[in-house]
């Protein structure tokens, strides 16, 4: 299950929340204020073909990304 990033737009807050991709754009309360002023942060890892070998896809989770080809963190 992948991690996506969320920020407050009411105190700025950035946290994480570990949820199904299913519920990645679903509605989350602000961790720090509750409040519900929150945007989903685009994720930083991009599909392409870098040509650079993956290990399976159990161990390269990297925790923004769910597997696959990630630039934005060297999975
Ligand atoms: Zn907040």
């Amino acid at each position: 299950m992948p991690i996506y990033e969320y920020v407050c737009k009411d105190c700025q807050k950035e946290f994480e929340s570990l949820r199904s991709m299913s519920q990645a754009d679903a509605h989350i309360a602000c961790v720090a204020c509750g409040g519900d002023n929150t945007r989903r942060k685009p994720s930083v890892c991009y599909s392409e073909s870098s040509g650079k070998a993956l290990a399976d896809s159990s161990s390269s989770s990297c925790g923004s990304c769910s597997g696959g080809n990630c630039s934005g963190c060297g999975h």
